[in-house]
């Protein structure tokens, strides 16, 4: 059968999910392609699904520095996608983040870099003095990037799923409780929460943080299918706060900020039409079970949905974090920045923040896309057509090896730590001390 007529089982609608979803029907249109997720569209404890998310091109490696730029074009022209985008600039206030690296991929990529560095001082002046109250204790130069911004999280995945569906994908709305394979090991396709058997030619499961926990649950004795520490649960805490009306024209020209070094790694999203500001803690954490039935830790998201979508379900010290966040980045100047809500929000985090998008070696017609790694969604215009040319064989040789299962883990997307704390240990400490462990941050965005 061509590509054309073939079918393909798509588990979980995010951000890798929900992108390939549509290039899938956009190249194939005769493809009988399914979405599956647990709510009807868009799922709230997707990591995809938020109030924003920042975007952005600056990467020190160039295989994301081309990839994001490629987004960022959609971002900028696409209706599916423009509507959501705001370009409000981005500022990295770091001496860690290499600008100087980025530049110079920006110049061998397309001549010319619209990214520029700054010292903190013009920074303090610029934007209306929105960070003249900052800590910019240890920070001596800054990253400054016009073209970058922010978008509507929530908005934008719906708007590609109801694309995708505009366009013949069929949208399900169930609990995928296993992966079913037939005696050789080939992927069959999925059995849900019913009893209900899903099956396709292609099953790629986009699953995210939930991953490691479905490959344990499906074949629990099979070794080799297990993830095996490639893809780690891994959340870091966010919290939303509103402008009181006065305050809002401090905003008019604010730009997203990530402050990364400091006692609390943290980065912000500007208030919009909404006149709400989103602070999120860097230091991510796990949250570790024994897996009785396979034998090994992993590292699953929590049972309760209010420990995944917005709530005030969050552990003391967590809501500390974000505070201190809040107060790093606009000190005294923003009077009355009031938290209204908190989320643990849960992503795949690979040791080298690379994407795993690739067909499993032990198992024919499974496939992985995934491992966003706290940066993965401001590919939800572009990356789903990656997706697409891993199915078919397609993938450059360089793609392929950063992808793939096994590959090196030096280098990598960020190149920063992964989550070095758990979620147990933090539930044990309510914010009168500080457990932030310097080094161990993880870049978001
Ligand atoms: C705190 C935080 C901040 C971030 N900020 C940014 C940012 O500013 N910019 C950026 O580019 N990236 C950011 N990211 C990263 C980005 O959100 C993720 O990398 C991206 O969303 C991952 O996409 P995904 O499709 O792998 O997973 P998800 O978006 O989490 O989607 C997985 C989907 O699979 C579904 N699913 C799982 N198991 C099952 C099952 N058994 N049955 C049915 N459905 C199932 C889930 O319900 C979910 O909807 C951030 C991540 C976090 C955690």
């Amino acid at each position: 059968m061509s590509p054309y007529e073939e079918s393909y089982l798509l588990i979980g609608a995010g951000c890798f999910g929900a992108s390939t979803a549509l290039h899938l029907k956009r190249i194939y249109p005769a493809a009988k392609v399914t979405l599956v997720d647990r709510t009807p569209f868009p799922c709230p404890t997707a990591a995809a699904h938020d109030l924003n998310k920042i975007v952005r091109a600056e990467y020190e490696d160039p295989l994301y520095l081309k990839l994001a730029l490629e987004a960022l074009k959609i971002w900028n022209c696409d209706p599916i996608f423009k509507p959501w985008f705001h370009r409000t600039g981005l500022v990295f206030a770091s001496d860690a983040i290499r600008g100087d690296a980025v530049i110079s991929n920006y110049e061998s990529l397309i001549g010319h870099s619209p990214t520029m560095m700054l010292a903190p001082e013009d920074i303090k002046s610029r934007f209306g003095g929105i960070f003249r109250d900052a800590d910019w204790t240890g920070v001596s130069k800054c990253t400054w990037s016009p073209q970058a911004g922010w978008a509507d999280a929530e908005q934008a995945l719906q708007s590609v799923i109801q694309a995708a569906v505009e366009l013949g994908v069929k949208y399900i709305s169930t609990t995928v409780s296993a992966v079913s394979f037939d005696k050789h090991g080939v992927c069959q396709g999925v059995q849900t929460h019913t009893g209900e058997r899903l099956t396709a030619d292609h099953t790629i499961l986009c699953t995210g943080a939930y991953t490691a926990q479905l490959l344990a649950d499906s074949a629990p004795q099979w070794k080799e299918l297990q993830l095996d520490g490639r893809m780690v649960a891994a959340a870091a805490c966010m919290g939303i706060f509103k402008v009181p009306k006065d305050q809002m024209p401090k905003f008019e020209e604010a730009p997203v900020i990530v402050f990364p070094e400091s006692a609390y790694p943290g980065e912000s999203i500007p208030a919009g039409p909404a006149g709400l500001v989103k602070c999120t803690h860097e230091l991510s954490f796990t949250n570790k079970i024994y897996h009785k039935r396979s034998r090994q830790w992993i590292s699953v998201p929590p049972r309760r949905k209010s420990q995944m979508t917005w709530s005030q379900d969050i552990p003391q010290g967590l809501k500390y974090e974000v505070m201190k966040v809040r107060d790093m980045i606009y000190g005294g100047w923003l009077e009355n920045l009031e938290p209204v809500s908190y989320r643990m929000c849960w992503d795949a985090v690979t040791p080298n923040q690379d994407f795993i998008i690739c067909e499993h070696p032990y198992s024919k017609s499974l496939y992985i896309a995934g491992g966003g790694s706290f940066h993965g969604w401001k590919f939800l215009p572009n990356i789903g057509q990656y997706v697409v040319k891993m199915l078919h064989g397609k993938l450059d040789e360089k793609e392929k090896k950063r992808w793939g299962w096994n590959r090196s883990n030096t280098g990598g997307a960020c190149q920063m730590y992964n989550p070095v704390r758990d979620l147990k240990d933090i539930e044990m400490y309510d914010g009168s001390c500080t457990i932030a462990i310097k080094g161990t941050y993880i870049s978001i965005l």
